[in-house]
């Protein structure tokens, strides 16, 4: 499964909405994608600024 992260956005709140299994969580570091993720990549379509990045777990299927 692909490994989702966060980089550094100007935090909508719109990938937190949108999550359907609520992974995305808020920290004073910004914003941090947990071990719920599906890797459905619904967060990646709606950011608007394009801060999710998406990258293949190594040595599996993305
Ligand atoms: S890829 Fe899907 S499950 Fe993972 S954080 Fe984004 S919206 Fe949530
Ligand atoms: S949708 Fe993009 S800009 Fe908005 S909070 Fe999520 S990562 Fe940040």
């Amino acid at each position: 499964m692909a490994v989702v992260t966060i980089g550094p956005c100007q935090g909508c709140g719109a990938c937190l909405l949108t999550c359907p299994v609520h992974a995305i969580r808020p920290t004073p570091a910004g914003l941090r994608v947990t071990d719920r993720c599906t890797g459905c990549l619904e967060c990646l379509e709606i950011c608007p600024v394009d801060a999710v990045r998406v990258d293949p777990e190594p040595g599996g299927e993305r």
